[in-house]
């Protein structure tokens, strides 16, 4: 939790700071509140989530002074409302061995990382994992997870830069009941620029999985990057639509100012929001809390 609020300082400071602005000194008219929804959809709440807010602060208060403070509270309980729903633990079901985990979300958005941090958080619980390099476009991908994989002592399925992405998908699963694995961890390339290449990739490698393992992949996760702020909703569009997304993971909510988008993301699509990410560690991955974050946000 102190994590994720020094995580959120620079999300919280520039709405907080904003807030005390606003209504220090002056009444909560219809102008101070027209601000108000402005200063919200600029710290990437989205304008449904501003609306909302500016509903349950504008109530029986018009015309009337309110502390800074006040503010924060009702913005707080406001998002907790709309996150409490979605905020989902990520448990993998051990009914299914193994339990097949597809990892989606564009270039740099920090599959290989939270891949990782998994790893080491599932490797302490004394899980037996295999993780497949399933971004075969890039070297440094492939490399990155072998990384991860000694780190942790995690079973690494790989091969050469460019193979086919569903092979190294269909080896792991072979591999990984071989060995005996509670969890396959699929890596996958993410290059939003070639959309139908990319989805025909995904599909593929689903396809695959499933000729082998008809239940999987039992969890599609999504990753996203908080400091790319709106754009991040354009990726959840495009992913569910095409990926079969089951869940979300927030990273580098450390240190951006766009760390709201989470709220917009949350109102718009409903999708279970599991883990965020507050820095490049292995311990730097967090169950998603509605409350924490919430607090966090509103400073
Ligand atoms: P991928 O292309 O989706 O696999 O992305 P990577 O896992 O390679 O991550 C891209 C970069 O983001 C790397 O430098 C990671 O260390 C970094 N990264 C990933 N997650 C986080 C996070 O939660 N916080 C911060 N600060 N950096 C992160």
């Amino acid at each position: 939790w102190r994590r994720l609020t020094s995580g959120l300082a620079r999300t919280a400071t520039s709405l907080t700071q904003g807030i005390t602005d606003l209504v220090t000194k002056r009444k909560l008219d219809a102008e101070t509140l027209e601000e108000l929804e402005d200063l919200l959809i600029r710290a990437d709440l989205g304008t449904a989530t501003a609306a909302r807010i500016v509903e349950a602060v504008g109530k029986g208060r018009h015309d009337k002074m309110i502390a800074p403070d006040e503010v924060k509270g009702l913005i707080a309980s406001e998002v907790e409302e709309i996150l409490g729903p979605v905020a989902k633990p990520f448990v993998p079901d051990a009914g299914q061995k193994p339990f097949v985990v597809l990892m989606v979300g564009v270039n740099g958005s920090g599959k290989t990382t939270t891949i990782g941090k998994l790893a080491a958080q599932w490797r302490s619980e004394g899980k037996r994992l295999t993780l497949a390099a399933g971004d075969t476009f890039r070297a440094a991908a492939i490399e990155q997870l072998k990384v991860w994989g000694a780190r942790t002592g995690a079973h690494v399925v790989a091969r050469e830069q460019g193979a086919d992405a569903a092979g190294v998908a269909h080896d792991a699963i072979t591999e990984a009941r071989a060995n005996g694995s509670d969890i396959v961890m699929i890596d996958t390339a993410g290059r939003l620029q070639n959309r139908t290449e990319l989805m025909d990739e995904l599909e593929k490698v689903v396809r695959v999985v499933k000729k082998l393992e008809p239940t999987a992949p039992h969890a599609v996760l999504l990753v996203l990057d908080a400091t790319v702020g709106q754009n991040a909703l354009n990726q959840v569009e495009v992913f569910a639509r095409t990926a079969g997304v089951t869940g979300l993971v927030m990273t580098k909510l450390d240190g951006t100012a766009r760390g709201g988008i989470l709220v917009a993301i949350a109102q718009k699509y409903r999708l279970p929001i599991h883990l965020v990410g507050v820095g490049e560690g292995a311990e730097d991955l967090q169950p998603f809390s509605a409350r924490d974050f919430s607090r966090a946000i509103a400073g």
